[in-house]
């Protein structure tokens, strides 16, 4: 998944990202680059594809597409919104493309969000070309401020945040400090007792026994309670299939609120109370990998 991996073959019309460490790549047809902008952080590209609507790409690496984000966005907000007794306070590191702060504010109970993206350049990029993904950008409850999360969560009070979400791009580059076990020692201390976090977690396939099992042995160290990787399909990453990676502090987030997660009148379309049991169900070689 390095930027060097990635290329757009012309004549074909085709972009590809290769993933050379695994033998493997996945492509997209497409019709047109709508937007090329280096920013002082990253190079963004906006692609028309030919089936899966807009195709948004950072150094070279696939993030999203309008076909078929909602798997990513559904999952990395939902089983930790419904692990949490009751989220008021959701901080958001990451997530430009404010997708997960759309699901994020469908709960109701959710008093103040704020999303704290390194490069505004990936916010305007959806206001233009992914409108879905930022409907939900002007309810009151939502603050977008664009700085180093690193940084921002170093600054942040003791015990002020009730879900912390980090929906970060892979752990290279501005991304590469979201995975330190410093890092994570400082969100332990930002949440408040109860508290839960989750990050994205890379490919169930590929990564499991290496950057999943570190993650979880890193939040461990950091100093939480419990820990629960969710894998969920997500066609357009590496291997077709990803994961998050929920940690609780002084909470189990092997846990979580059934029958709230039946009941609700969210409009979704991938998260439901057994999605969310059968993601905690991890396969024999996913325990074997993480034991
Ligand atoms: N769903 C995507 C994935 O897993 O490939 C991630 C989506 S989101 C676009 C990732 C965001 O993380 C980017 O907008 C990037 O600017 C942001 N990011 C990377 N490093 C960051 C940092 N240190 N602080 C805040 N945001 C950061």
């Amino acid at each position: 998944m390095s930027p060097q991996d990635s290329r757009l073959m012309p004549e074909e019309a085709w972009f590809t990202e290769v993933f050379d460490r695994h033998g493997s790549a996945f492509s997209l047809k497409v019709r047109e680059k709508l937007l090329d902008v280096q920013s002082p952080y990253q190079h963004l590209e906006v692609y028309a594809t030919e089936t899966f609507g807009n195709l948004m790409v950072l150094d070279g690496c696939v993030m999203l597409t309008d076909r078929d984000n909602f798997l990513y966005h559904e999952m990395i907000a939902h089983p930790a919104l419904f692990t949490h007794e009751a989220p008021k306070r959701v901080v958001i590191i990451g997530g430009g493309d404010c997708g997960t702060l759309k699901e994020v504010l469908r709960h109701p109970g959710v008093e103040h969000v704020t999303q704290i993206d390194i490069d505004e350049e990936v916010t305007k990029a959806a206001e233009r070309f992914f409108p879905a993904l930022v409907e939900a950008n002007d309810d009151p409850r939502a603050e977008l401020l664009f700085a180093d999360g690193v940084k921002w969560v170093d600054e942040a009070d003791d015990g002020s945040i009730d879900v912390l979400i980090i929906d970060s791009t892979d752990p290279v580059g501005p991304a590469e400090g979201l995975f330190k076990t410093d890092f994570l020692k400082r969100c332990h201390r930002i949440l408040a007792p109860g508290g839960v976090m989750v990050q994205q977690s890379e490919s169930p396939l590929y990564h499991s026994a290496t950057i999943i099992r570190e993650l979880r042995r890193d939040m461990r160290e950091a100093g939480f309670d419990s820990v629960a990787t969710l894998p969920f399909p997500q066609p357009v990453y590496p291997s077709g299939w990803w994961s998050v990676t929920l940690a609780g502090k002084a909470c189990d987030v092997n846990q979580f609120r059934e029958e709230a997660a039946s009941n609700h009148a969210m409009p979704l379309s991938y998260y439901t109370v057994d999605a969310h049991r059968g993601a905690l169900t991890l396969p024999p070689f996913m325990q074997k990998a993480l034991d």
